[in-house]
Order: C-alpha cells, then sequence, then structure tokens
C-alpha cells in the first residue's frame, strides 16, 4: 500500500512552488483581466517562503503542513493567502499519518470544505472552488485505485474545471466588481489550484 510520506510532500510543495514561479506571469495577466494584477506576484512570494521551509524541522507531514498553510497566510496576502492557508490548515488537520488513498482523500475534503466556508463560495462563482470541488469528486471516484492514480483524476478534472471558469459570471471576490464583464476570462485561481493538483500528481503516491 502506498502511503504519503513528508519526503514527498515537500516534493509536493517544491513541485508546487516552482509551477507557481514559472506561472507567474500567466496569473498575473489573467489577474489583470478581472482583477487587479497581483494573483501570481501574490502566489510566488508564498511559495517562495514555502520552499524555504525545511521538512527535516518538523515531527510529521502534518506539522509541516501546518506550518506551509501559515506561512500561505502570513505571506501570500489579498482573498487568495487565507483561502489557500486555510486549505493547507484544514488538509494538516485531517491528514493521518502515513495516509493511505482514502486517508489523503479525508484530508482534501477538509481542505476543499475549508475554502469553501472560509470564501462562503460554492461552484460556479467562479473561483478556485470551481477547480477545487470537481478535483474532490473525481479524487473520490478513483481512490479505489490507488493515491497516484486519483491524484491524476483529480488534477485532469481542475483542469475541466479551471476551462470552464472562462463563461462564468464571477460571484465571489474582486472578479465580482465587474458583473457581468467579468465573464470571458479565465479564473486566476482556478488556475494556481489546478497547478496545485497537477504537483500532488507529480509527486504523491
Ligand atoms: P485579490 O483578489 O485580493 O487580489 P488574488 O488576486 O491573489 O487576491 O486572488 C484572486 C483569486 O482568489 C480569484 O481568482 C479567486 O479564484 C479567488 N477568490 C477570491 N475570492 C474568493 C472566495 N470568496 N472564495 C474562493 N475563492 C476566492
Ligand atoms: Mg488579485
Ligand atoms: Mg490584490
Amino acid at each position: 500500500m502506498t502511503t504519503v510520506d513528508l519526503a514527498q510532500t515537500q516534493a509536493w510543495l517544491a513541485d508546487f512552488a516552482a509551477a507557481i514561479h514559472e506561472n507567474a506571469a500567466l496569473l498575473t495577466d489573467l489577474d489583470r483581466q478581472i482583477g487587479d494584477a497581483d494573483h501570481g506576484s501574490n502566489m510566488d512570494r508564498g511559495l517562495t517562503a514555502v520552499a524555504a521551509l525545511n521538512a527535516d524541522d518538523f515531527a510529521d507531514t502534518a506539522a509541516y503542513l501546518k506550518k506551509v498553510g501559515m506561512t500561505l497566510v502570513s505571506t501570500v496576502g489579498g482573498a487568495s493567502g487565507p483561502l489557500y492557508g486555510t486549505f493547507f490548515l484544514r488538509f494538516a488537520g485531517a491528514l493521518p499519518a502515513a495516509a493511505d488513498a482514502a486517508g489523503l482523500g479525508a484530508a482534501l475534503r477538509a481542505g476543499v470544505e475549508g475554502v469553501a466556508a472560509r470564501g462562503r463560495a460554492e461552484e460556479g462563482d467562479k473561483t478556485m472552488l470551481d477547480a477545487l470541488a470537481p478535483a474532490l469528486r473525481a479524487y473520490d471516484e478513483a481512490v479505489g485505485e490507488g493515491v497516484r492514480p486519483a491524484l491524476e483524476a483529480a488534477a485532469a478534472a481542475a483542469a475541466t474545471g479551471r476551462d470552464a471558469t472562462v463563461p462564468l459570471v464571477a460571484r465571489k471576490g474582486r472578479a465580482s466588481y465587474l458583473g457581468e464583464r467579468s465573464a470571458g476570462h479565465q479564473d486566476p485561481g482556478a488556475t494556481s489550484a489546478t497547478l496545485l493538483l497537477e504537483s500532488a500528481a507529480r509527486n504523491l503516491g
């Protein structure tokens, strides 16, 4: 049985930090169209701080991930900082030691539900939840196949959900100030959330 350990988890965050850095200009450009042009720089600043954490300083995976969440809250800023921070804090709180596919699924569910509660958002509001919620459903459907296949299904569903934000009218966050004019643009947070799942699928399991 494959389980998720601290080394894999650190590799996941390092890979996510690299993906955010590579895509920072894209994320900021998407945010320029329906927000305030800072999502790439916000996330890059936060993930650079996360990548500087040393997993060896933490007793276990949950303690490391709690620090990841707190670091994101204190460094990313904007709407997305508290939301990504909440994702990791709740994820950490629900992650069993040596998590198998079901255990990782429970953590994922806690993280996604935490984002929905914190942002008072639901699917269709044109937010990161439009990538995260379908990813969670796809993960649950494939959980019997193991960590890696379930995460691959989750990442593919996140990408589909991200693409489906384009025609939506934003009902939460800064983009909602634009009303109908927010339609026709891909949501920046759904784009970064898809990178998170894609990194997980490359490193966990
Ligand atoms: P800000 O809008 O404060 O500048 P960012 O640009 O870093 O923050 O993040 C914007 C992203 O945050 C949006 O694209 C959206 O996906 C996400 N977001 C904003 N508000 C919410 C919310 N209430 N619930 C979930 N996600 C949200
Ligand atoms: Mg912004
Ligand atoms: Mg901002």
